[in-house]
């Protein structure tokens, strides 16, 4: 086995350096639609409503138009020259139907700097809507698959719904999409290493990507392993592994015959917001991605509140919007970052009494 180094950038670049912006958008509930429950065909034990939480029931979901025009908001005051979005949100985006998807892809491929449009889905729905989704301009998806044990999969999320998501990956892959597996690593799925690499290799073309579960509550803490306890184990099979520089870091274990094995590592937090009090429990993708809510406000920080921005308010400005994102440490800067001064500079910032 070797080890090298790869500067792949094929999950977004670093967005830090001013070149390419990380776009999550909550594409979970139809245009118009009551915000307040979770729109999910699944019930995951680990969900954390990928860092979208919406206090208040009585808002309704903001339109397509307005998801497209608040991305364009976003890049033109990060005045970045390439984004790539990720539809993904507090539940399940297939859950809203094909037509509003398609529309959506096609109107974010509209936007110059757009460069990719992924979607991180459960999967189970997506058998029929792989092509349509590839026609409108989607480049890839991310399926969530977290055990290929037809019982552990139903533990997990409380359906018997692993042929149908694997279906979908098939469907994907004939279309022509990318296509990542998203795995958290768990006591639940630590005997199915081997079951993961023969996915990888008997799929061709799909990347088996773990992620570190969050010891975020008491069950995750009960079911957290060290995720270096999965990498000694691929290590001792991988022909080669490579560490790719992205926004964060990651390792590609590469197996043959073919396979692809990618784990995600976050120990680190690169984040130029030295000061954030905020730094403990800012992990994985709440700081690699930019959100925006089903609400139409703006979060740079998944585990902050007190620097979003409301982006369909008529009075927020650009700066307002490099102000927030320079809060989150989103933007390349020299200039020292206080969070109390972009508080209090920018009377579109939302704050919900939850500061951390
Ligand atoms: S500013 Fe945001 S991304 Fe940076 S450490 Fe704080 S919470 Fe994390």
């Amino acid at each position: 086995m070797s080890e090298r180094e790869s500067d792949n950038q094929a999950d977004g670049g670093n967005y830090r350096g001013n070149s390419r912006l990380r776009l999550r958008l909550d594409k979970t509930a139809k245009a118009g639609v009551p915000i307040g429950t979770k729109s999910c065909n699944l019930d995951c034990l680990m969900c954390h409503n990928d860092y979208f939480l919406y206090a208040d029931g009585s808002i309704r979901a903001i339109s397509n138009q307005a998801f497209a025009d608040a991305v364009r908001k976003v890049i033109a005051a990060s005045r970045v020259s390439q984004s790539v979005i990720y539809l993904a949100g507090s539940g399940e985006p297939t859950t809203v139907g094909i037509a509003e998807l398609t529309n959506l892809i096609q109107l974010l491929k509209e936007i110059p700097e757009v460069t990719a449009v992924r979607m991180t889905t459960n999967g189970v729905l997506l058998k029929d809507m792989a092509q349509p989704l590839k026609k409108a301009g989607l480049d890839g998806v991310r399926v969530s698959i977290n055990s290929l044990d037809k019982q552990v999969y139903f533990f997990i999320t409380g359906a018997y719904g692993l042929e149908a998501a694997i279906e979908g990956i098939k469907a994907s892959l004939a279309t022509g999409l990318e296509v990542k597996v998203n795995v958290i690593y768990s006591k639940l799925n630590d005997r199915e290493i081997d079951d993961f690499i023969r996915f990888s290799r008997s799929h061709e073309g799909v990347v088996v990507k773990f992620f570190d579960l969050l010891p975020n509550n008491r069950l995750s803490e009960r079911l957290h392993l060290p995720i270096n306890q999965l990498e000694n184990k691929l290590a001792r099979h991988a022909c080669e592994v490579l560490t790719l520089d992205q926004v964060y870091p990651s390792r590609l274990y590469v197996f043959d015959p073919p396979g692809l094995v990618q784990v995600k590592g976050f120990s680190t937090n690169h984040c130029p917001n030295l000061t954030c009090i905020a730094r403990d429990l800012c992990v994985e993708d709440c700081r690699d991605m930019v959100r925006i809510g089903l609400d139409g406000i703006m979060r740079p920080c998944g585990v902050r509140e007190d620097n979003t921005i409301n982006l369909i308010a008529p009075s927020v400005t650009e700066e307002h919007i490099r102000e927030a994102l320079h809060s989150g440490g989103k933007l390349e800067t020299s200039d020292p970052i206080d969070t109390q001064v972009i508080k209090s500079k920018s009377p579109n910032i939302q704050t919900s009494g939850n500061d951390v």
